[in-house]
């Protein structure tokens, strides 16, 4: 049987390289001086693409592949791929729902617990000889029942939910429908903000939840407040995040992702209140192997059976269709 040509963007690992070996001939985009050229000459020949949540399908990939079948993601977040297009166009796009629920669900407690207990702070108090010097560390906040708010109380929302029970926690959300469930729903992100003391926000990216969190919610989480974003950069209003900080309209914030990743505003890199990660939300190995593998095993899927195991919600239709 031939291969299939798999145009690649962006990296991938040894592992996934040698799972598509036997069934892919990989076309290297990223790493090719020479895109337009590269493009024409395997035009009618690329039936898929395997990328990643960062970059997405750039250049209008998907309006210039005619026999493009297949776009698989390895990330959860397609906010970077135009799904609607893909589905108008009969191509099928996957991602990677669920494996990485616990590694986000953990990240976004890390930070929560490093802002309240000045992890960052008593580390330094060490290093730097202070508590020998300056004696014990300033005393910080319990992470113990808090009011805790969830925007976005999807499938890494409700693992998050999950994990500060532990903590004896009262949970608070918002997202767009209301659950079944023992938590306190609220309206809007504002009256979320204003109900809560730690805000974490894990909705997806893109133009429905842009700038989600403004000015106004930023205000009602208020100056005691702690908000976490482990979502998209877009989701908050990050100008208005940053006067809020430097203004103390909110206490602090721990951020995983920001709007022109991977630059960090340097008024961020500036503040004490802010812990800041490199979107490392699901990068461990083990978590990134399982994102990788159901990438793989949704493009050798697609092709063996014409169904692939988790297509994005928009792609529903297109697989019970094939
Ligand atoms: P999911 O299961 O689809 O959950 C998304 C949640 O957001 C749902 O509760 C949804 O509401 C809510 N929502 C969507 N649009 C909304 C809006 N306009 N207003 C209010 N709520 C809205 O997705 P997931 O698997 O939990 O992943 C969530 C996102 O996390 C991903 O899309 C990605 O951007 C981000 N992520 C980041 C990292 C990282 O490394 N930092 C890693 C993985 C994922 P309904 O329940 O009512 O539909």
């Amino acid at each position: 049987m031939p291969k299939h040509k798999l145009l690649q963007i962006g990296d991938i690992t040894p592992r996934m390289a040698n799972r598509l070996a036997d069934n892919f001939d990989i076309i290297e985009y990223f790493r090719s001086v020479d895109k337009k050229k590269l493009i024409a000459e395997h035009v009618k020949e690329i039936e898929c693409i395997l990328t990643d949540g960062h970059w997405g399908v750039p250049d209008n990939l998907m309006e210039r592949l005619p026999n493009l079948k297949i776009v698989s993601s390895y990330g959860v977040g397609y906010d970077a791929i135009d799904a609607n297009f893909a589905v108008s166009k009969n191509i099928t796009v996957t991602h990677t729902p669920d494996v990485l629920n616990d590694e986000v669900a953990d990240t976004a407690i890390m930070l929560w617990l490093a802002i309240y207990r000045n992890l960052i702070q008593a580390d330094q108090w060490v290093r730097t000889g202070n508590w020998e010097k300056e004696g014990a560390f300033p005393l910080s906040k319990t992470v113990q029942k808090q009011k805790v708010g969830i925007l976005g109380l999807g499938r890494i929302g409700e693992t998050i939910a999950k994990r500060v029970k532990a903590f004896d926690a009262e949970v608070h959300y918002h997202s767009r429908s209301k659950k079944n469930n023992n938590y306190q729903f609220h309206a809007s992100p504002k009256e979320l903000a204003k109900n809560v003391d730690v805000l974490f926000i894990i909705t997806p990216g893109g133009n429905e939840t842009k700038h989600l969190v403004d000015a106004s919610v930023l205000k009602a989480l208020g100056t005691s407040g702690t908000l976490i974003n482990i979502s998209r950069g877009s989701v908050i209003d990050e100008k208005a995040l940053i006067k809020a900080l430097q203004t103390g309209t909110i206490g602090a914030a721990g951020l995983d992702v920001f709007d022109a990743e991977p630059v960090v505003p340097n008024e961020l890199k500036n503040m004490p209140n802010v812990i800041l990660t490199p979107h490392v939300g699901s990068a461990t190995n083990e978590t990134r192997q399982a994102m990788g593998d159901l990438t793989c095993d949704n493009l050798l899927s697609f092709f063996k059976t014409g169904q692939v195991l988790t297509p994005v919600p928009e792609c529903l239709k297109l697989n019970v269709q094939r």
